[in-house]
């Protein structure tokens, strides 16, 4: 079997964006070298996550300077972002592709991916499972985002996070203000309060609350009435209604904080606005507010994708691919959750992927296969758009 990975920095760039990490690793190659599997690198795809050729190379990898010679032959792509639609075009109709196809938003894609015959894994569409959880890309790389996000609001802020008291003055704990309270919220509150924050949380999923407070953090209740959960966990969209009050509660605790930091998502969906201007202007000279979702629709008005902006006084950060900034982790956990995808499902008799759709994991993460849209969610997603 013959896997081929790209140089993803490279080909970003040809676009305008960036991305620095990789899909594979050295220890990851090594690993897949180990089960009799041809690995192509393609040159310096690792280095913007510090990792050399000569590495792959030790790892059992073969680094090529150019994909042209074996990109039809490959049996599997994998990707960290999803291929160009020209690159598509040179895989074999029998061979595998894995990434972040981002498959809601991205239907020209994986319509041609269909029309190929192409085999697409989507890393977003891998359930929320405890057999998959070593595989869940969209929670490695949120984990990170937490991290990152709080590390972008400090490097912005003209104060401290912690209290300090000294013959000087006493410097009051800054306060953080996170909305959305998954798995990037979770660990944006676990970040702030390891550097002496005084941390409020918000979700509309009220079982997090014990989560929430579980990390030292205050909950902030707000009674908006039913607001449930999706079978798989997800938030789902909010009534006007809803909305209206929330952001009515959420006015106070904004204006009163140092930093913001929003994380709220809706599966398959736009996320939510939960900051307009006119809340924005309520806040203090100097404060910082960091959009999680700003490259994909903006949980904040005026947030701008891919760009740390002021208005106002107040600065306003809308970065995206955040996990990218801690490149190294990030390939890393990425490189191990698809590893141990394929782990999963290469035969070790034959070294072949075993593309069983039956299995819950592969039922739900590939999203075409044999020329059709093998994913409903997807298929209904697609009838409204
Ligand atoms: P997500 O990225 O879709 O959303 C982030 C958070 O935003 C969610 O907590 C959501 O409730 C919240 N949100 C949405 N609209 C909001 C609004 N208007 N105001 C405030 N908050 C809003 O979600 P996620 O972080 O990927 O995880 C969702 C859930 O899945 C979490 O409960 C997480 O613990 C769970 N999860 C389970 C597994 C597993 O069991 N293997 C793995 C990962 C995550």
């Amino acid at each position: 079997m013959k896997i081929l990975i790209l140089n993803e920095a490279k080909r970003a760039l040809l676009t305008s964006h960036t991305e620095k990490r990789c899909a594979a690793s050295p220890n990851t190659v090594a690993k897949l070298t180990r089960k009799g599997i041809d690995v192509f690198i393609e040159q310096d795809a690792g280095a913007l996550s510090l990792y050399e050729d000569k590495e792959f190379e030790a790892a059992g990898a073969h680094v090529v300077d150019t994909i042209e010679p074996i990109i039809s032959q490959i049996n599997i792509l994998l990707c960290v972002n999803s291929p160009h639609e020209e690159l598509i075009l040179r895989l074999a109709n029998n061979a595998i592709v894995i990434g972040h196809i981002d498959p809601f938003f991205q239907k020209s894609l994986v319509t041609k991916l269909c029309q190929t015959g192409i085999t697409t894994v989507s890393v977003e569409m891998v359930p929320r499972t405890s057999r998959a959880q070593k595989m869940d890309a969209l929670s490695s790389q949120a984990s990170l985002a937490g991290y990152v996000m709080v590390m972008k609001a400090v490097a912005n802020l003209p104060s401290i996070l912690p209290m300090m008291m000294t013959p000087s003055g006493t410097i009051k704990p800054a306060k953080i203000f996170i909305i959305g309270a998954g798995v990037a919220g979770l660990q944006a509150i676990a970040t702030a309060k390891r550097l002496g924050a005084s941390v409020l949380a918000y979700d509309t999923r009220p079982v997090v609350a014990e989560q929430v407070e579980s990390l030292g953090a205050k909950f902030l209740k707000i009674d908006i009435g039913d607001t449930g959960e999706t079978k798989d966990g997800y938030a789902k969209e909010l009534t006007e209604q809803q909305k209206n009050k929330l952001e009515a509660a959420q006015q106070k605790a904004i204006a009163d904080s140092d930093i913001v930091i929003t994380t709220a998502q809706l599966f398959g969906r736009k996320p939510p606005l939960l900051i307009k201007s006119s809340t924005l202007e309520k806040m203090r000279l100097g404060s910082v507010v960091v959009d999680m979702a700003a490259q994909s629709g903006g949980n904040v008005e005026g947030s701008k994708a891919g760009e740390t902006i002021k208005i106002n006084g107040i600065t306003l950060v809308g970065n995206g691919n955040w996990s990218q900034d801690v490149a190294r982790d990030a390939t890393d956990m990425y490189a191990n959750n698809i590893f141990n995808l394929l782990d999963e499902f290469i035969d070790a008799d034959t070294g072949n992927f075993l593309l069983d759709l039956e299995d819950d994991i592969l039922a739900n993460c590939v999203i075409t296969h044999n020329g059709a849209i093998t994913n409903d969610m997807l298929t209904e997603a697609y009838k409204g758009a």
